[in-house]
């Protein structure tokens, strides 16, 4: 089998409530054929989709699950161009410039993300929204002072709060922090099925349920069999696997672990000011934000093994966990989670995604859009890919492999 399936996700994360566009799929009952084979239909695989898909080619995609309904459903949907990793440390595994045009890049495909919206006219509730990264036991107040200064370097402007300042304009009590701008929230399900749509009027068709057992590149063409019979021959086929992760594609320095999340009531007089995101320099480390209707969602306290089970059994001390380390930084806030829930979580050493072809078959591509910035990292990749596909070479391709 191409992946191995995996439980992606437990208990009701807070979009799974929301009004969310039907995206209608059909049966693969008989041999097809593309421009390209996407494999999954999650947020990863509707952006390239709907990019590919909107330059005229044939594209055609295939899920074991309905659309949407892996990890694409218990995102947070922090969308930031902030990478897990700040230049400060990120230099340290690929040098200054290559650690500063990562960063550049990634703020390149969150605007791209949020033009795209724009054009699309997807109703997902984006927002543009600053961040707060609060000093913590991975970078303190020295070091967050040399980070503002290599970010404002690579032309991401950054302020860099002094606990004072801190306090006065937050009241959260930290060292330090830093304060950076444009980085964007949605509703990642109606951003999703958004792009899936958008990919449908051009053309592409989904068929679920559809398990890919394998993937052979043969004479310049791919051949995609699956685990029911029918055949599909393509002249590309493209990973966008998610966590479950895909034969043949290396994948030594890539971590499964798991996270868990909650969302409170609707509560919006009692909200920080200007509904900054907010994230932490710590590990584990903690990260906030609010919804349109007043709820905050507060999520983190990430573990590294990949049991399901174990897990699952968690949710219960994660969500206490997760409550009282929201209620130390908001006092005033009701902390009770009204939504909880708990996942598989992707993650890299450099926080960098790989976006690559797969051993030496040259139509063979993959998404692997691992860390906290996965969904601003699927934009990237639809950008990439593209290229990939069509045969331009992207100066950034090198960064992301
Ligand atoms: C709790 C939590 C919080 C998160 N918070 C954030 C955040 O704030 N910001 C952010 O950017 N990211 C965040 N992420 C990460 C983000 O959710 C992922 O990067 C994103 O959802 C991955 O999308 P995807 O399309 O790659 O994967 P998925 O949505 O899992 O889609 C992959 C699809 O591939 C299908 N598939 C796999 N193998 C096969 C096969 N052999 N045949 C057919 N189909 C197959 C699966 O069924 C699945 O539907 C978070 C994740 C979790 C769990």
């Amino acid at each position: 089998m191409l992946t191995q399936p995996k439980d992606l996700r437990t208990g009701r994360s807070v979009w799974m409530d929301t009004r969310v566009p039907t995206i209608p799929t059909k049966t693969l009952t008989q041999d097809a054929t593309a421009d390209i084979v996407l494999v999954g239909a999650g947020i990863s695989a509707a952006i390239t989709a709907q990019a590919l898909a909107s330059r005229g080619h044939k594209v055609v995609m295939l899920d074991r699950r309905p659309p949407l309904s892996g990890s694409t459903a218990a995102t947070t949907a922090l969308l930031q161009y902030e990478i897990d990793l700040p230049i400060l440390k990120l230099k340290a595994k690929v040098g200054l410039e290559r650690a500063i045009r990562a960063w550049q890049r990634t703020r390149l495909a969150l605007d791209t993300l949020a033009d795209k919206v724009g054009a699309l006219n997807i109703d997902c509730d984006l927002e543009r929204r600053s961040s707060l990264y609060l000093a913590g036991n991975l970078l303190n107040a020295g070091q967050l002072r040399r980070e503002a200064a290599l970010r404002n370097r690579a032309g991401l402007h950054t302020d860099y709060l002094d606990r004072a300042e801190l306090r006065s304009r937050y009241g959260i009590d930290r060292a330090a922090a830093l304060l950076s701008f444009g980085n964007l929230t949605a509703n990642p399900l109606r951003l999703a099925a958004g792009f899936l749509l958008g990919a449908q009027r051009h053309g592409a068709e989904i068929f679920s349920p559809v398990t890919v057992a394998g993937v052979e590149s043969r004479d310049g063409r791919v051949v995609i069999t699956t685990e029911a019979g029918p055949t599909v021959h393509a002249g590309t086929a493209i990973y966008a696997t998610g966590y479950e992760l895909p034969k043949g594609v290396r994948r030594t320095k890539h971590r499964i672990g798991s996270t868990w999340a909650i969302a409170t009531r609707p509560q919006p007089r009692k909200l920080w000011p200007d509904q900054c995101l907010i994230w932490e320099a710590s590990d584990p480390y903690l990260y906030v934000r609010a919804l349109p209707d007043g709820r905050v969602i507060c999520g983190g306290e990430d573990e590294d093994f990949q049991d399901e089970a174990a897990r699952d059994a968690l949710l219960p001390d994660k969500t206490a966990r997760l409550e009282e380390k929201l209620g130390k930084l908001f006092p005033a806030l009701d902390t009770k989670a009204d939504y909880a829930w708990c996942g598989n979580f992707g993650s890299t050493p450099s926080g960098l995604p790989t976006i690559r072809r797969v051993g030496d078959a040259p139509n063979i591509l993959a998404i692997l859009a691992f860390g906290g910035n996965g969904i601003t990292f699927s934009s990237l990749a639809a950008e990439l890919l593209v290229g990939m596909v069509e045969g331009r070479v992207d100066i950034d391709a090198g960064l992301f492999r």
